[in-house]
């Protein structure tokens, strides 16, 4: 069958497997012939000044970019929708109450899952008991303390509170052009609420244009979709073309180099368990669908996350799943969604604590039950915060390791040895992202049937992205 009239999910498959293969061999072709001319530029630098890898990320940018252009109309749009459905019919409270309480409970048992296997596996350990950095030289980890004081630039608790601070947006358009989604998604909450009491005739006339920018939203979503094939493939190859040049062929890692390795795989471990068995079993027992199923009609947003990184430029795409794939109204993936890509985070969550507690292993530090729950309580708070975009939970670590800091007392300072998660950072911060819209779309779809919704994956094959219109009810 002609490669345009595959599913959209083996089309975007191709492209993401055929651009890693892409991102591999460019930068070892480049790095072996550098080699051979003599050059000793750092391979990093080789990769990323060369023609093709531009290329790469010109195109993968400009999906992304294409991507980050529908979010603030189709946010806004279908929040005010969703909200105002709500506000007519009734059930807000009820639908705020079930999202939150789906929220919390699915953060929990992720940074529970991560909780156990980061003790079982002891990835910061040596086998004499001892930390993997005590006594070791973090000099080979200049190019990530770099990189983390970019991503980081010394934020510490307080500023982290600004995201709860921006929940309330002082300026609208400031709030669209800054990229404040919980701004935008609670001032839409608003209007979609008083929409419904507007005098006359207004409210139905604004619904009527707010609708139509909606369908617009998502027709230009679906043109978008046309291209991620291309675009998630590009993406991947920058990625796997500058991840290989950073780690591949360079000698800098000594002993401890396993003990990072481990602790990748712990997470590793955990998010799959979280993804593969706690969502299916949510799937199987509470929303009552076909697990097999909502994994394939969310493959398009599972893989936009991947190689994206980050759940707000996915959010078009996340919606577009689960409101055409799996059959989910227009009212609850509205409200769902938007919110879940901000707030929920389960991949996050539990990333944020097995990194916390690696890093404490790794100085020699066995922390207390008292002070894991302590991680575990923090880790859940500033995984709420968290942008969608990516690396982000790196400032959730901060603050984590912070507060770990201020307990132990004794001058310690922990966020020094951070660096060493940047090593794998970007691969782990594809896979968690994928578990945190996974987990927003396993939620949309539990509410849904908890609402009484029809029409859900049972056991036909799920349609096309087009096929079928939006619900809007
Ligand atoms: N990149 C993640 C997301 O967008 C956030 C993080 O864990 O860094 O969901």
């Amino acid at each position: 069958m002609a490669f345009w009239r595959w599913k959209l999910h083996w089309q975007i498959l191709l492209g993401l497997v055929l651009g890693g293969l892409l991102g591999y061999l460019t930068a070892a072709w480049a790095l072996s012939s550098a080699k051979a001319a003599g050059d000793v530029t750092a391979a990093g630098d080789i990769v990323v000044g060369r023609f093709d890898f531009m290329i790469y990320k010109l195109i993968g940018d400009m999906f992304l970019n294409a991507l980050k252009l529908i979010i603030v109309p189709l946010v806004t749009s279908s929040i005010v929708l969703a909200v105002a459905t709500l506000a007519a019919k009734g059930g807000f409270r009820r639908l705020g109450v079930k999202t939150l309480f789906y929220y919390l409970c699915t953060s929990t048992l992720a940074i529970l899952i991560g909780l156990t296997l980061i003790n079982l596996m002891d990835p910061g350990f040596s086998s004499d008991g001892s930390g993997i950095l005590v006594g070791q030289d973090l000099g080979a980890f200049a190019e990530e303390a770099e990189q983390l004081e970019e991503k980081t630039g010394g934020k510490t608790a307080s500023d982290f509170l600004d995201v709860f601070r921006e929940m309330i947006p002082p300026n609208l358009f400031g709030a669209a052009v800054g990229g404040n989604l919980l701004g935008l998604i609670v001032a839409s909450m608003v209007a979609g609420y008083f929409l419904t009491r507007l005098a006359g005739d207004l409210g139905s006339l604004l619904q009527r244009v707010v609708k139509a920018i909606y369908e617009l939203s998502l027709a230009v979503t679906d043109l978008v979709l046309k291209f991620a094939p291309i675009g998630v493939g590009m993406l991947v190859a920058a990625t796997v073309a500058e991840q290989y040049a950073r780690l591949g062929p360079e000698d800098r890692f000594n002993e401890f180099f396993g003990g990072i390795v481990l602790f990748s795989l712990t997470t590793l471990a955990a998010l799959i368990l979280h993804f593969v068995v706690v969502m299916s079993l949510i799937l199987l027992f509470i929303a009552r669908v076909n697990p097999l199923r909502h994994y394939k009609a969310m493959a398009p947003a599972l893989m936009t996350a991947f190689s994206t990184a980050s759940s707000s430029a996915t959010l078009p795409v996340t919606i577009e799943c689960v409101e055409e794939r799996a059959g989910v109204s227009n009212k609850t993936a509205s409200f769902v969604l938007p919110l879940g890509a901000t707030v929920n985070m389960d991949g996050t969550a539990l990333y944020e604590c097995v990194a916390a507690i690696f890093v404490c292993q790794a100085l020699g530090i066995d922390l207390t039950f008292g002070q894991q729950f302590m991680v575990v309580v923090v880790a859940l708070l500033t995984s709420v915060g968290v942008a969608g975009v990516p690396s982000a939970s790196l400032v959730a670590i901060v603050v984590i390791l912070q507060q770990v800091q201020n307990q132990l007392g004794g001058g310690m300072d922990l966020v020094a040895a951070l660096p060493i998660l940047l090593v794998f950072d970007r691969p782990l911060d594809m896979c968690r992202t994928a578990v945190n819209i996974f987990s927003d779309s396993v939620g949309a779809v539990t509410i849904a049937r908890t609402e009484g919704e029809t029409g859900l994956l049972t056991t036909e094959e799920p349609p096309e992205p087009g096929e079928v219109g939006p619900k809007l009810d």
